[in-house]
């Protein structure tokens, strides 16, 4: 009897226990598949294509990511203010939730990093896809979505460094203007700065009158890819680039004097001036481009052959896309075969219809100290996980051939003589050998003519480690004021940092 009743117990306790394993296998099952339904629904769904409406959706399921520079410093992140539980976990009815999209540097990487909030720009546009994802812990994220409560969404590096960025906004100083620097190695864009600009923490306070102020010189346009300038001098490598390509053999044999001006026989209505009345005396191509002689290169425009010039200006993007990911402006190059003597003498010296943007110049430079291939510019470096785990690694830019290795190693030599010998006599004593080009463009602005200061260069000379570009507006020469923004850059990049 007792022992009946024992059995009998056990087989119920047995029971019991199987149907307990059965309960916390059903669990363990449900939460697979509910961890299954959720990564695999988003995954599988929506990995192939970043304008997906229902991105939209996530929204409301991540707190966007960072982004945050290669050297660590976070450019932008989303604050959350969530009240409506009391600590002790009661429900709080006045209980409120926030994100605020924050930018701590402010102003210094306005139009690169952008705004994700009246529309999205910039880094926020180009890494949205990523920003919006998550691939934090999946247990944190099913207990996350038991509780209603968002996970945290993945973090994007980029290739930008704050501190270099922060040394090109401060080195503009007072004026407008652009700077971008890139690795001519990597194609990684360092610094893209541009003034005027404005805080993306209050953009949606400030729009309107952002917008609205016609006085205002455009602060939400990225001068460094959007802006069009004339060249100036700077188009003066276009133009020995072409002269090279034209007389492969004898173009040491150019000779030319310089007595300040230059006025063409078959069209002696117009005269083209050096820069500031100088003389420049006996030249050939390589001191005349180290002395940026407007005369010389006044009759080199009448000289080349205006088709080839047309497909070198081709081969060199003109007119077309530039390769990088954000919003950027064609370069403008109008000559024809029907172009005149007077067109080609301006468009020599980089004062014609010719419209350039600082990402086009910083190509060329990043091409030349390349030997003569260019890395295509990027921003994103990586992806990770908002606990630092590396998702995704941004594969190395594509790279193209933009002129041959030794055209490359000669334009460079005449830019080193620009540094040693010439316009950009403020990078002389510099620790490091930097090469480059100076430019003056005058350029009418409200009747009155104004002078865009250009540098664009790279360092060192022998194994380059960064191009930059600088544009100044309404500054002096390119020498004078676009050279120490310049040095700032390659002071700090080569030895401060
Ligand atoms: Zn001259």
């Amino acid at each position: 009897m007792s022992n009946k009743n024992s059995r009998l117990h056990m087989r119920k306790s047995n029971k019991n226990i199987i149907g307990c394993i059965y309960f916390f296998a059903f669990l363990f099952l449900a939460m697979i598949g509910y961890m299954v339904y959720f990564i695999g629904w988003r995954s599988d769904d929506l990995m192939g294509n970043s304008y997906n409406p229902r991105m939209e959706v996530f929204n409301n399921r991540f707190v966007r990511g960072a982004i945050i520079s290669s050297d660590g410093q976070v450019l932008a992140r989303t604050e959350v203010t969530d009240t409506r539980k009391n600590k002790d976990g009661s429900d709080n009815p006045d209980g409120t939730y926030t994100e605020t999209r924050q930018y701590p540097f402010g102003r210094v990487f306005a139009q690169s990093v952008g705004y994700s909030t009246k529309g999205k720009t910039g880094i926020e546009a180009l890494a949205n896809f990523y920003l919006m994802e998550s691939n934090s812990n999946p247990v944190i994220q099913v207990a996350n979505e038991i509780t209603e409560k968002k996970s945290l969404g993945d973090n994007v590096i980029v290739s930008l460094d704050a501190g270099l960025q922060q040394v090109a906004y401060e080195a503009l100083g007072e004026h407008n203007g652009a700077v971008i620097a890139v690795n001519p190695k990597t194609g990684e864009v360092l610094a893209m700065a541009s003034k005027p600009s404005f805080d993306p923490n209050t953009i949606v306070t400030d729009w309107d009158s952002i917008v609205n102020d016609s006085s205002s010189a455009g602060p939400l346009l990225n001068r460094c890819t959007q802006g069009l300038y004339a060249p100036g001098s700077t188009f003066k490598i276009v133009m020995a680039l072409e002269y090279i390509r034209e007389h492969p053999d004898d173009y040491q044999n150019f000779a030319f004097n310089c007595d300040g001006k230059y006025r063409d026989p078959a069209d002696d209505d117009y005269v083209v001036h050096c820069y500031s009345g100088e003389v420049h005396g006996a030249e050939d191509l390589h001191t005349a481009f180290a002395y940026s002689c407007n005369s010389a290169f006044a009759k080199i425009g009448t000289l080349v052959d205006k088709k080839k010039l047309m497909e070198t200006a081709d081969q060199l993007l003109f007119n077309q896309e530039l390769p990088i990911d954000i919003s950027s402006s064609k370069s403008r190059f109008t000559v024809t075969e029907d172009s005149g003597i007077w067109t080609m003498m301006q468009t020599a010296i980089g004062q014609g219809e010719t419209m350039m943007s600082p990402l086009h110049e910083v190509i060329l430079a990043s091409a030349i100290a390349n030997k003569g291939v260019l890395v295509e510019p990027k921003l994103l470096k990586q992806v990770q996980s908002s606990e630092g785990n590396v998702i995704k690694v941004f594969e190395d830019s594509a790279e193209k051939q933009l002129l041959t290795e030794k055209e490359a190693s000669l334009l460079g030599s005449f830019m080193r003589s620009v540094v040693t010998d010439g316009t950009a006599s403020k990078l002389r004593d510099a620790e490091y050998a930097a090469a480059g080009k100076t430019g003056s463009a005058e350029v009418s602005k409200n009747g009155e003519t104004i002078t865009n200061a250009w540098f664009t260069g790279f360092a060192p000379y022998d194994g380059p480690e960064i191009a930059v570009c600088v544009v100044v507006e309404e500054g002096e020469t390119g020498g004078r004021t676009a050279v120490p923004v310049a040095r700032a850059v390659f002071d700090y990049w080569l030895n401060e940092r």
